[in-house]
């Protein structure tokens, strides 16, 4: 196994995210990284028009991580330069009343993507065995059911074309500690930064604890986890945007057929 596929997990291996280096980068620097994503990003832009004209297959990618994980700018970096028509991105908040009225699943089914396009989560349904898990949101019974529930919807999912990715940015505590200071020390990164992030930091292993045990219990042959090293920005861009263009190029998207008789078109004057 190459040090690079220890952070794509087999699915069934139990995760102890103290055995993955948040600082990995293989044997790129900087400039080597962010050439190999720019020539990356081209092939996904590729594949993403084939996959829009083919409108067989749909792709969907789950982030999660940490506060200043990373989530917002891997997205951004990632998809830049793709035809926003076959692509949109789906941020999961709180749950609203009519939310918590409704199984936890009911909110995210209808943002999954359709035949032909690319969905991106920026959070997700395992926001209900993070967070909820973590301050205690719903009874543990509930919580622990829902692991369960997610490899169910995953596989429904699957089974009707769409091929899912799921990503974990990994930061260190001290590289979070680092980012929160850097927001509160820029006005213009005020707007992301919210008080209450900060007892999130201090729960830090406990939030560890619960994404070993959502990385271990929903790593499935038909959506795997993917462990993203991310401390290094041009790290995480890198992984992530391999890791997709990939899995298109696996997909294999084709142009259609041309219409029967195209060859003989002539356009009039
Ligand atoms: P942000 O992504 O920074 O805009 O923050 C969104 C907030 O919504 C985060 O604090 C999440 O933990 C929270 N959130 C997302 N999904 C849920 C959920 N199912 N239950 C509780 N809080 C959630
Ligand atoms: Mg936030």
């Amino acid at each position: 196994m190459s040090k690079k596929d220890h952070f794509a997990p087999k699915p069934g291996t139990p995760i102890d995210l103290n055995d993955y280096d948040p600082d990995f980068h293989e044997d790129y620097d900087k400039s080597s990284g962010r050439e190999a994503v720019d020539r990356l990003q081209e092939q996904i832009q590729d594949w993403q028009e084939r996959l829009y004209a083919e409108g067989k297959q749909s792709l969907l990618i789950v982030f999660q991580a940490m506060d200043t994980g990373g989530k917002d700018g891997v997205i951004k970096k990632v998809f830049s330069g793709i035809n926003p028509a076959g692509v949109y991105v789906k941020s999961f908040k709180a749950p609203t009343p009519e939310d918590l009225a409704h199984d936890f699943l009911w909110r995210v089914h209808p943002h999954v993507p359709g035949k032909g396009y690319i969905g991106i989560f920026n959070r997700s349904h395992y926001e209900d065995v993070l967070v909820v898990r973590v301050n205690n949101l719903v009874p543990k019974e509930v919580w622990q059911a829902r692991y369960d529930h997610i490899n169910a919807f995953e596989r429904l999912l699957a089974d009707s074309g769409t091929r899912i990715l799921k990503f974990y940015l990994h930061i260190s505590k001290d590289e979070q500690k680092e980012r929160l200071q850097a927001r509160l020390d820029n006005p213009d990164k005020h707007w992301k930064f919210s008080i209450g992030d900060l007892p999130v930091h201090e729960r830090w292993n406990d939030y560890m604890d619960a994404y070993a045990d959502a990385i271990t219990r929903c790593n499935t042959e038909y959506a795997p986890w993917y462990i993203v090293p991310a401390n290094h920005k041009w790290y995480r861009d890198l992984f992530v945007t391999r890791v997709i263009c990939d899995t298109l190029e696996a997909m294999n998207p084709q142009y259609p057929p041309p219409e029967a008789g195209l060859d003989e078109v002539v356009i009039p004057d």
